[in-house]
């Protein structure tokens, strides 16, 4: 049985400036407990994609001018990222962001701003945090600017799961990390999808790390989707084996 659908984004474009348009209709949906795959070369429109549903696309001159964007059937497009965060979706932006001058526990307990069920609840979560990231553990009094950048994607990721997410959107973990590094950042995503049930929309150019790890996809080429399926089937595309896997 299929399961229920949390977000739907609807044919949505997207224009900078008022002029630049960079998203020309795209369509995708995440299922409950699955991890989705939007895959595409630089500049394809993966990042303007999440900052569209998360609403951040303002700061920099960017609107959604067509479509829609629901979750769990309701419009949420002009919500503010905080109040998309309290319905339960969250973004971890490319390239990190950790706040440099906070531990590595700090930064984890800013995650759990916008929650209000009380210290021991968020004390537990920090735990539950460790248990998937026991090298945050082992860090969790360096100043955050001092770790390495896969230790600051896994605080990013362990940031936003202190605020109890249904969903995270997920911008380029394998950004700048070594293949092996990768490799682990996915197997966590993996561990925290089936463990906590958390749906992830991942946002990643590594189309091979990627594919094998999310049960879903869709390929972006400039602005639009190309290309969608199941993870298995889209391995076995012979253009997607050609283009975006190099072993055609
Ligand atoms: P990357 O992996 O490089 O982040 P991407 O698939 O996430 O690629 P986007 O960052 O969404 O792609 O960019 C899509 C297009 O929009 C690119 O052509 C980019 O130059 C353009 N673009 C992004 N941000 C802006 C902006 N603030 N103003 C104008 N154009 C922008």
């Amino acid at each position: 049985a299929a399961s229920e659908t949390l977000l739907e984004v609807n044919n949505i474009e997207v224009i900078y400036n008022h002029v630049i348009l960079v998203l020309k209709g795209v369509s995708l949906t995440v299922r409950k407990g699955g991890i989705t795959a939007l895959l595409g070369g630089n500049g394809a429109g993966k990042t303007t994609t999440l900052k569209a549903i998360s609403n951040l696309l303002h700061s920099e001159r960017g609107e959604v001018t067509k479509g829609s964007i629901l979750y769990k059937g309701e419009r949420v497009q002009d919500l503010d990222p905080a109040a998309l965060v309290k319905r339960g979706v969250i973004q971890v932006m490319e390239g990190r962001h950790c706040f440099e001058h906070l531990t590595v526990e700090e930064n984890l307990l800013t995650g759990a701003y916008t929650r209000k069920d009380g210290k021991a609840a968020v004390m537990a979560d920090l735990e539950m945090v460790y248990d998937y990231f026991p090298r945050l553990k082992e860090r969790r009094r360096s100043q955050a600017g001092y770790t390495s950048g896969g230790e600051q994607q896994m605080v990013a990721i362990g940031r936003a799961l202190m605020s109890r997410p249904e969903t995270i959107l997920l911008d380029e973990p394998s950004m700048g990390l070594a293949p092996q590094l990768v490799e682990q950042i996915f197997e966590i995503v993996k561990a925290v999808n089936e463990g906590e049930g958390v749906s992830f929309l991942l946002a990643e150019q590594n189309t091979n790390v990627a594919l094998r790890y999310a049960h879903s996809g869709y390929i972006l080429e400039n602005g639009r989707v190309v290309m969608e399926g199941p993870a298995g089937e889209l391995r076995e595309n012979p253009d997607v084996k050609e283009f975006y896997l190099g072993m055609s």
